[in-house]
């Protein structure tokens, strides 16, 4: 690398205009994004083969999440785009309401998304890769404290206009499974201690919060014929406006999904299931006072939903395939920090998993996060010029909250490093926005997720209409590059067509009245203006 500069031997000093710690789904959005608006940008991660890693559901989108996948996209992110590449189901969720509301969710395969993000980060101008531990933020102080850069745990001094922290919950993170605890950013994966307090030394204040993750079972364990089947939907639903069979811009660099399309599987817990977890509640780390912090409300750990509801006989599981290649299986709804010998005999009471076999059990982990209402619209810090947060590390929970403001950071950053403009979505243009302004002026006192009910202007923001919204205004900034702003000039085109012809022919009776009655509703007496 031509910006490698040999300080001394002790040390080796990188320069860039924009670094970003942890390559997960924030980090990466960001990444890409101040790369492609021009800024010198290096991703800092401590596992390159843990890129964009899903750390819980191997899935995208969902109500309100799929709406913001698919304004990544419209701004020219690559969330989903990564989606459609390794998709293995496709669902439209709540078309049972109004579309302002239906949602777009895929199950995808866990591996595959990794090696399609590390693709799209390789094919990104500007952009490189450091595998290694940020320990220590570099700042200067002075009458306004500046972030100077970063250090490593190998003693890379990192210099740099902007760093944009995106470290999920590896900050002092805590795994529990029963009453044993262990270190751990995720299972089996280093936790970053020390980092945070280089940070709440300048100010910014910190708290803990908790998430938690079920078994992985062996589908050869599995009896089958005891489970209902879900299956996918045939309709070809994409995320990315510029993919998919519906239109003919498919750039040659990317192409949906040609992985085979698998189905899901439901399931019901039963009282002996119940019993069984009841009795480890004891050793339970939520219930015997070794967590503090708060977790998900709206992602209950399945030792909760019973305390919650303890009349419930019954709480539904989704068994979900972690990929093509792979006999692991996610179990959603299961979700638990017992004692692991407890988790495996309660899933023995059901009788398709009597011979379960599991490969790694649930567990819970607490971890750091950083209070945000000290950052402005921009996700810059109040207290330090330079210094950008985003994802898990502002309180939020979710891959596609992590990843959208991990682009609107990513943004941010690169103008920064022009002195250029700022950019910032109101809350009547995406669920972006209405997400980062909840979190700036309203703050977080549990793991923050997206909802339809969130955002007063929902009706306005579609999950088919966010190029509609944003596109035109991202290729201006720089971001959305020719071909995704021209796909969108000749789909605007088409639209504008397609009114004015509504505006303009008046239908006659004669071609129209066969197909009213055959509707069962009122034939015409005279034209009619579509
Ligand atoms: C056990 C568990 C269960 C979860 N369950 C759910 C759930 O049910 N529902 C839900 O919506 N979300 C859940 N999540 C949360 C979801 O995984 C996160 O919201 C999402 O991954 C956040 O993305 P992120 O980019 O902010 O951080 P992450 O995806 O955590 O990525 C952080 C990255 O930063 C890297 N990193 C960290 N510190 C450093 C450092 N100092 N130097 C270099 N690299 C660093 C890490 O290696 C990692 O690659 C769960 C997470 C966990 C761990």
């Amino acid at each position: 690398m031509s910006n490698f500069a040999q300080k001394s031997k002790a040390m080796m000093t990188l320069k860039y205009d924009v670094v970003v710690i942890g390559g997960g789904h924030a980090g990466c959005e960001a990444a890409c994004a101040s790369a492609n608006m021009g800024a010198k940008t290096l991703l800092v991660t401590m596992d390159m083969n843990k890129i964009a890693q899903m750390s819980c559901n191997p899935a995208v989108g969902g109500i309100a999440k799929g709406q913001i996948v698919r304004e990544i996209d419209a701004l020219g992110g690559q969330m989903g785009r990564v989606t459609d590449a390794t998709a293995i189901q496709f669902r439209m969720l709540n078309v049972g309401k109004g579309p302002a509301v239906w949602s777009p969710r895929a199950q995808c395969d866990r591996g595959k998304f990794i090696w399609e993000w590390r693709k799209k980060l390789d094919e990104t101008d500007n952009l490189d890769v450091w595998q290694d531990q940020a320990c220590e933020l570099l700042v200067e102080e002075g009458k306004k404290k500046t972030v100077k850069g970063v250090r490593t745990i190998w003693g890379a001094e990192i210099l740099a206009r902007c760093v944009i922290v995106t470290a999920g919950t590896f900050l002092n993170g805590l795994l529990h499974i029963g009453r044993k605890m262990v270190t751990g950013g995720r299972i089996a994966e280093p936790a970053v201690a020390d980092f945070t307090e280089s940070i709440t030394r300048h100010g910014i204040r910190s708290a803990r919060m908790k998430t938690g993750t079920p078994v992985r079972i062996d589908k050869r364990s599995v009896d089958f014929s005891l489970l209902t089947m879900q299956p996918g939907e045939n309709h070809p639903y994409r995320f990315s406006y510029c993919s998919g069979p519906q239109n003919q811009y498919e750039t040659s660099n990317h192409k949906p999904t040609s992985l085979p399309q698998l189905p899901c599987w439901t399931v019901n817990t039963n009282p002996e299931v119940h019993r069984i977890l009841r009795g480890g509640l004891e050793n339970s780390p939520l219930y015997n006072g070794q967590i503090h912090s708060i977790g998900p409300r709206y992602c209950p750990s399945i030792e909760t939903k019973l305390v919650t509801f303890p009349d419930r006989e019954q709480h539904p599981l989704f068994l979900e395939p972690e990929g093509v290649d792979t006999n692991e299986m996610y179990l959603n709804g299961f979700s638990s920090s017992l004692p692991m010998e407890t988790q495996i005999e309660a899933l023995k009471m059901m009788p398709a998993f009597k011979n379960v076999k599991v490969y790694r059990p649930g567990y819970a982990i607490e971890y750091d996060f950083f209070d945000p209402t000290q950052l402005k619209h921009t996700l810059e810090s109040k207290l330090i010029d330079g210094l950008f947060m985003a994802g898990q590390v502002n309180g939020t929970t979710g891959y596609e909250e992590a990843a959208g403001q991990g682009l609107a950071a990513g943004v941010n950053a690169a103008l920064k490093c022009t002195g250029e403009q700022t950019f910032v979505m109101h809350r009547d243009e995406s669920y972006i926005g209405v997400l980062i302004d909840d979190l700036v002026t309203k703050g977080v006192d549990e793991p923050y997720r997206m909802f339809t009910s969130r955002a007063e202007y929902r009706i306005l923001l579609r999950q088919d209409d966010a190029d509609r919204r944003l596109t035109e205004r991202s290729y201006e900034l720089g971001l959305a590059k020719r071909d995704r702003y021209d796909w969108w000039m000749e789909k605007k085109q088409g639209i504008e067509d397609i009114s004015n012809f509504c505006k303009s022919y008046a239908i006659k009776p004669r071609e129209i009245n066969d197909a009213l009655e055959h509707l069962g509703t009122t034939r015409l007496q005279f034209d009619v203006n579509l």
